[in-house]
């Protein structure tokens, strides 16, 4: 490829991530990782940030975008799809030669769909493909797909995303460890991909865990240090605390060697001895998806890999190390019987965390249970992804994008709550937990 060619315009847009109550909280890790990638190739890459957009009208939103010869997006979350696909057809009228292409979890499994949309899709991790789509177009030669499998790019061996393409305000705050005194923090991943398959989930893309080196963990905590003073790490791996003990021993002694304090999420599988390690190594919390009170619910959502004990034994040896637990739940899920809400609050009560979320079902396009709504009892499905989110009535009364779903409930039905029923549940919930200051 020529110098003149590197000179191309690349653009990857971060949508305005509506459903969050508070956008730039959370940092855009994959469009940064994916933005360093194609810079790192010589091209001359921008990120544009729409979490400070000021007006929810897609028009608007896109009003300051410059023209560009490549537009590229990460659809991490169902919830960004419709915007995502607005925004293309946007830029797409006011700029007809440019070319838009987007890959993450919810392109994976909205492929058929996903093309109507764009002039390419990425299937699987994006680091060569968004390279083999410019190359490509340079000679005339666009396809339609570009797949790549994860199995062939391990994480272990791609680059650290630079922060440097936002503004430090959007890459550092002190919001992350809000509760911790003043922790100038960032977000980060050390995995991606999940070995499990809980039928409500589409996060575990790959299903496999591929990790970070800790020489690369070093090298990333020690620039984000030395570049933005960083002292907290929001690790958003979907299993910060690795099953496999080798990778688990050596992740932590590099986040302890880093001196640096982190919060993350985690399974229950965890163990005293691990929890031990995490908390030698600066993890001040850790979240759980315990997702549901009722046993039979968790056999339902394929989660029979942890039961209320494993939870309990996890919350005490939490507690024994110093590490502070926040307990994830859905209510909404199938199956959950009548007296649900005193389930969960009598659960709640038992694990004593010190901080809860619940979250309202959410059937995800590509997750076992959108695949096959009628086996779970689901009527109707809407496929509004606008309105994608599981955040209902967190931070707000008014709140509730979310389940965009109607259950069968006849009498033969697994499940027994309307949509409206579902949302009273959720309130009656997250009361009890807002009087008792666990939700943050
Ligand atoms: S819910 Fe968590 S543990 Fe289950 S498949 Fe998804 S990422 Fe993995």
């Amino acid at each position: 490829m020529s110098i003149q060619n590197k000179q191309l315009k690349v653009l990857v847009i971060v949508p305005s991530w509506h459903y969050y109550a508070d956008p730039v909280k959370h940092q855009p890790f994959w469009e940064l990782y994916y933005a360093t990638h194609l810079r790192e190739a010589g091209y001359e890459v921008e990120v544009v940030d729409l979490r400070i957009a000021e007006s929810d009208s897609f028009e608007d939103m896109t009003k300051s975008i410059v023209e560009a010869d490549f537009y590229f997006y990460w659809i991490f979350k169902t919830g960004d799809a419709l915007e995502i696909y607005s925004i293309v057809k946007i830029l797409k009228k006011r700029f007809p030669k440019s070319i838009h292409a987007a890959g993450g979890t919810h392109v994976d499994k909205t492929p058929e769909d996903a093309k109507k949309h764009l002039d390419a899709i990425v299937i699987g991790p994006g680091e060569k493909s968004f390279l083999n789509i410019i190359e490509d177009t340079l000679k005339n030669n666009l396809s339609e797909v570009y797949a790549s499998n994860y199995s062939e790019i391990p994480f272990s061996e791609t680059l650290i995303p630079q922060r440097d393409f936002l503004p430090k305000e959007l890459v550092v705050n002190n919001k992350l460890f809000t509760g911790y005194a003043d922790v100038p923090g960032t977000l980060t991943y050390f995995s991606r991909g999940c070995i499990y398959r809980c039928s409500y989930c589409t996060y575990n893309v790959p299903n496999a865990l591929q990790v970070r080196t800790p020489r690369q963990i070093k090298d990333e905590i020690s620039y984000l240090k030395d570049r933005y003073a960083i002292k907290g790490i929001l690790v958003k791996d979907e299993v910060a605390i690795n099953p496999n003990k080798k990778i688990c021993t050596e992740t932590l002694n590099a986040l302890q060697e880093s001196d640096i304090i982190w919060r993350g999420q985690t399974t229950t599988l965890a163990t005293l001895d691990q929890l031990k390690h995490a908390a030698d190594s600066g993890c001040l919390e850790l979240a759980i998806g315990v997702e549901t009170a009722d046993e039979n619910v968790m056999k339902i959502i394929d989660k029979t890999w942890q039961d209320q004990k494993q939870i309990l034994d996890f919350a005490e040896n939490a507690r024994k190390v110093g590490i502070k637990i926040k307990v994830c739940l859905i209510l909404g899920l199938p199956g959950e019987p009548r007296d649900i809400v005193k389930k969960t609050i009598n659960l709640l009560e038992e694990l004593n965390p010190n901080f809860a979320s619940v979250s309202g079902f959410l059937p995800v396009p590509g997750s076992p249970i959108a695949n096959n709504p009628k086996k779970f009892g689901i009527k109707k499905i809407d496929n509004n992804w606008h309105k994608y989110s599981h955040l209902l009535f967190r931070f707000a009364d008014n709140e509730e994008v979310g389940l965009p779903f109607e259950y069968d409930t006849s009498e033969n039905s697994i499940n027994v709550f309307s949509r409206q029923e579902i949302i009273e549940n959720i309130i009656e919930v997250q009361k009890w937990l807002k009087d008792r200051e666990m939700v943050y």
